[in-house]
């Protein structure tokens, strides 16, 4: 008798087990299994993804439920529609034995009355994202009244993602005597409030490995300079030439932006985040599932319930605000007894979290450096080498031969090697002889540097320092500017310094490379009615600033008349698309073979790639941003907590 059969599972699902070659159930399938077979209890359980909750919730809801009765019986919650849309399949696969049972997925994005006219059929269990359950129920399409169980699945990442309302509303169209079941991978204060206010005594179970991933997941942080986020990105790919992995970054604009300039970059790399249509998310999962992409740059909500094989690195290219969500990233590669690596790309400032999430994922992390341009240029040479060893040959080439070796001829083997590599190989080199080497040090003495209130602005490869019309007048003091600043261009932590708050003006520092969204975005925004204006400063304004964030630099005293000249030449550009201008002067894109690449970042996967995806497919298969990007530039007020 195997392990499932012990916890009092039905014969139809004992062999849809079978089927799935699930063997042993595992921990939490074995917790919560026979418990919620046996009672009608509330139940918390605090589970990861990656761990088996959808079948440890999945199987007794399918067993207990009526498959007679065609009114809805059970409501499961999630978060996204790939996460609903898995589950949905995850619970068609359990119940292909038992007659009668009809699960409908109910997710934004897809039609609202196919989705209605299928419930009307008679779905017992309904699997639905917050927001389109909400919908139905306001439309009246759907009846929950008579439940007897709710799931709410992943509960932190719900409310994580704004759902608390539609949580709550949804709750209370339920009946209170129905079993609750929360399953959640931490327990943040609003999913105990949850809890609290739509649970009566629950058991509660605890899995102990925290994702079944853990084990076979190494953790690694490079320190870098902020600026130096993207260059370090690109070695490690480029240190990594077989990688496949998921990039995860904190807003949807950084997630275009960087897989943007991937792509430009010649890197076989998409974006995956919440703006792109329903069709063009599917478009990128299909290609990243085939291996068409490298490297899919992803939000959190886009990436969650992503189960895809054999992903062999999770890059943080910023760490998440909550760092519990770092074990949902991670979590996406070590699947399946793989081993993988989760990478964290960390600034000076950013460094403290490091230890926050070893004490959480109860595993240390291993400091390591950007690899150096030498060491880049030596993987990709052996990796070169070993794809040449690797190929096969096709024997049409044979007719080639003669002419071929009429070309070469002369050349003895060595010198023939040298020069077969160097057709490929020559282009890393000439780019990393041209860019410096970054490591944590140069991360470090930024810091200093800012620190010190040095002058960094207006230098070679130094901050852009801005001028803007907001001041205290609206308000804002030098740290609810910052916010708003980071808020309203999508900019993280450390992107906006030296804010200096005038009156009627102010003046902050932001790296060169936001330069264009600076003026793009705050140009375009109004707060209260009043248009923003914001203008590159050429007078720095770096003066020191004292803990309050005052300047007691000599250029700034503090009233108007000290406001900088307003050139002519500082007028905001403004581009028609309202598109991301990549910095296409130091990364042209490229289209084949052409001398100038030495020149350009070098393109992977050239001469004898066969990476379809890095040469045709990627810019194609990357969707552009939408124009729904410009919502996050509407001016929100200051936070003045
Ligand atoms: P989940 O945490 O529900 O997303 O499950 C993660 C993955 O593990 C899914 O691909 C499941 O099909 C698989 N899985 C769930 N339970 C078992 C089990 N007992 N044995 C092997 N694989 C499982």
């Amino acid at each position: 008798m195997n392990k499932f059969e012990q916890l009092g599972l039905s014969e139809s699902l004992l062999k849809a087990i079978l089927d799935l070659g699930f063997e042993n159930p595992t921990e939490v399938q074995e917790k919560a299994i026979p418990l919620l077979l046996e009672k009608d209890t509330d139940l918390v359980a605090l589970a990861q993804t990656g761990t088996g909750k959808t079948a440890a919730f999945g199987f007794p809801v399918i067993q207990k439920i009526d498959a007679n009765n065609r009114n809805t019986q059970a409501l499961i919650l999630s978060p996204t529609r790939e996460l609903c849309l898995q589950i949905t399949n995850e619970l068609k696969n359990y119940s292909k034995y038992e007659k009668g049972i009809n699960v409908v997925a109910v997710y934004g994005g897809a039609s609202i009355t196919e989705q209605a006219r299928d419930i009307k059929r008679g779905a017992q269990i309904i699997v639905a994202t917050p927001g389109r359950m909400q919908d139905m129920i306001n439309r009246g399409l759907v009846n929950i009244s008579q439940i007897n169980y709710c799931i709410l699945d992943e509960a932190d990442e719900m409310l994580n993602m704004g759902f608390y309302e539609d949580i709550v509303n949804i709750l209370s169209t339920t009946p209170d005597e129905k079993s609750t079941w929360l399953f959640s991978a931490t327990m943040p204060a609003e999913v105990a409030r949850i809890g609290k206010q739509f649970m009566t005594d629950p058991i509660e179970i605890t899995v102990g490995t925290k994702n079944s991933g853990s084990a076979t997941v190494s953790h690694e942080f490079y320190l870098v300079n902020a600026r130096d986020r993207y260059e370090a990105l690109k070695r490690l790919a480029d240190a990594n030439p077989d990688i496949f992995s998921v990039v995860f970054c904190r807003t949807k604009r950084d997630t275009q932006a960087v897989a943007e300039k991937l792509i430009e970059d010649g890197y076989s790399a998409a974006a995956l985040h919440g703006d792109l249509s329903q069709a063009q998310r599917d478009g990128v999962m299909k290609s990243f599932r085939g291996r068409q992409i490298q490297m899919l740059v992803a939000t959190d909500v886009a990436a969650r319930g992503i189960d895809v094989d054999n992903v062999t690195h999770v890059v943080n290219y910023q760490l998440p605000d909550e760092i519990e969500t770092y074990n949902h990233r991670s979590g996406r590669t070590g699947r399946a007894g793989k081993l993988g690596t989760s990478i964290v790309i960390v600034t000076k400032s950013e460094l403290r979290k490091i230890s926050s999430i070893e004490r959480i994922i109860k595993q240390k992390f291993e400091e390591k450096t950007i690899p150096s341009g030498i060491e880049i240029c030596e993987i990709q040479l052996l990796h070169l080498a070993n794809k040449i060893k690797d190929t096969e040959v096709d024997h049409e080439i044979d007719n080639y031969l003669p002419a071929i070796n009429n070309v070469l001829e002369g050349l003895s083997k060595e010198e023939l090697i040298k020069k077969m590599v160097s057709v490929e190989f020559n282009r890393f080199i000439a780019y990393y002889k041209k860019n410096r080497d970054i490591s944590s040090q140069s991360g470090e003495r930024r810091e200093r540097d800012d620190r010190d209130g040095a002058p960094r602005e207006n230098n070679n490869g130094g901050a852009t320092r801005y001028f803007v019309n907001i001041g205290s007048r609206d308000n804002f003091d030098w740290m609810s500017l910052k916010d708003y600043l980071k808020e309203t261009l999508d900019l993280g932590r450390d992107d906006v310094f030296k804010v200096d708050v005038k009156e009627g003006f102010s003046f902050f520092n932001t790296d060169p490379e936001h330069t264009d969204k600076v003026m793009e975005i705050l140009n375009n925004v109004q707060l209260e009615g009043r248009r923003i204006n914001v203008e590159i400063s050429k007078n720095d304004g770096g003066g020191r600033r004292d803990h309050n964030g005052r300047s007691s630099g000599a250029g700034f005293g503090g009233g108007r008349s000290s406001a900088p000249r307003r050139e002519g030449s500082f007028a905001p550009r403004r581009e028609g698309s309202g598109g991301f201008r990549n910095d296409r002067g130091s990364a042209p894109r490229e289209g084949g073979f052409r001398s100038e690449r030495s020149s350009a970042a070098p393109r992977r996967e050239g001469g004898f790639s066969s990476d379809r995806a890095s040469r045709e497919g990627s810019s194609e298969r990357a969707p552009r941003r939408s124009e729904s990007f410009g919502d996050s530039s509407r001016p929100r007020r200051p936070r003045r907590d």
